[in-house]
């Protein structure tokens, strides 16, 4: 069988090694060595000046929402997995959609002042697959309207634009590392802010608003990472390079065998150094689409359709359209892509699908 992404893992070896050191004090999550060690290896790795790993990607976000006091509009993308929407819906807050732009898929910055009203708050922008929202454009409306700005991160593991690390954008950045995303700790994420004091403030949050044992900041929540998880970070970590690498070949392969297809396949923005996380197939039409699904699973190849539906047709949000995203959601599908996919299989992915357009 050929998934749609299959987990990396270092040998099992170097994992023991590892997860032994937790064994050998028996401390097993609140801030053991691993923790601490992981965040201070990612924020030499990424470039970051402070971060805080988290139990997964989503809390990230809605603690991120509850940190800036946010509260009203939240103007966001339809374009994205759920859990950009529905942590907004968790927190209160009423998700408004702004279309995303067509070459990008990311939201379209031309379209954001005309959702803003006197109840707007903050803009909750995904970089979706990894590509850079225009950054520079969401911030200058931020600033003018004074809005915060919150980026869900979750698959720019190791990105940079212009040189600096993605997470170093906005207010907030999440990130998420569970075992589908090229940076893993089985289930896990991360928070990311330039300001000192709001990273305090985030890591009250985190920990069910403890400041010191016995004094509390505001209500709180459980988002900790545990020493099992940060083991397996530690020992992801020394293969990144090579995992994206490798990654890197097979998007070369797959752009070089679709390059005369009639499909669309993601421009990444300029200045981006990206991480080749997923290799989505925009298709003329869904029925297009379906066709080639069937094919490739009659073979055993199985893709998926990130991301599918396009969030403002959740029932629970309040169902305005956007018109490119529910295009581009109902044509768009991601191959097979893992650091260990051969190229032959890619050759037959490619044949595949051609046979279906
Ligand atoms: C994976 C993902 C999340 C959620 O991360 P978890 O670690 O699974 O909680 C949030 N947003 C996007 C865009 C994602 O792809």
């Amino acid at each position: 069988m050929i998934p749609v992404t299959k987990t990396f893992l270092p040998p099992q070896s170097e994992y023991n090694a590892i997860l032994k050191r937790a064994w050998d004090v028996r401390w097993m999550t609140n801030r053991g060595a691993l923790v601490k060690e992981l965040e201070e290896k990612l924020r030499r790795h990424l470039k970051v000046p402070g971060l805080i790993a988290m139990t997964n990607g989503t809390l990230p976000i809605q603690i991120a929402l509850k940190a800036l006091s946010i509260s009203g509009e939240v103007i966001t993308t339809p374009f994205s997995y759920v859990a950009t929407t529905s942590s907004i819906v968790w927190e209160n807050c009423t998700p408004v959609f702004v279309d995303i732009d067509p070459t990008y898929w990311t939201i379209d910055v031309a379209k954001i002042e005309a959702a803003i009203t006197p109840k707007t708050a903050a803009i909750l922008a995904t970089h979706v697959f990894g590509n850079p929202c225009d950054v520079e454009a969401i911030d200058a409306i931020a600033k003018k309207h004074g809005l915060k700005v919150i980026y869900d991160a979750a698959h720019c593991f190791g990105i940079s634009y212009k040189g600096n690390s993605l997470f170093n954008y906005g207010d907030i950045s999440t990130c998420s590392f569970h075992a589908t995303k090229v940076f893993h700790t089985g289930e896990g994420g991360a928070i990311f802010t330039q300001k000192k004091e709001l990273l305090d403030t985030l890591f009250y949050y985190h920990n069910f608003g403890h400041k010191g044992p016995e004094d509390f900041y505001a209500v709180g929540t459980n988002g900790k990472m545990s020493e099992l998880q940060a083991a397996m970070g530690l020992s992801m970590l020394p293969y990144m390079q090579t995992v994206i690498e490798s990654r890197r070949k097979i998007v070369a392969l797959y752009s070089a065998l679709l390059k005369d297809v009639s499909v669309q396949t993601i421009t990444v923005r300029k200045d981006t150094e990206w991480n080749y996380s997923y290799f989505p197939v925009l298709f003329e039409s869904e029925d297009i689409l379906l066709k080639v699904k069937e094919l490739l699973n009659s073979k055993d190849i199985h893709p998926r359709r990130y991301f599918y539906p396009s969030l403002n047709t959740l029932q629970y949000t309040n169902n305005t359209t956007c018109e490119v995203s529910e295009s581009v959601a109902s044509r768009i599908m991601c191959l097979p892509l893992y650091h260990d996919l051969s190229l032959t299989k890619i050759e037959e992915i490619v044949h595949t699908l051609k046979t279906g357009l």
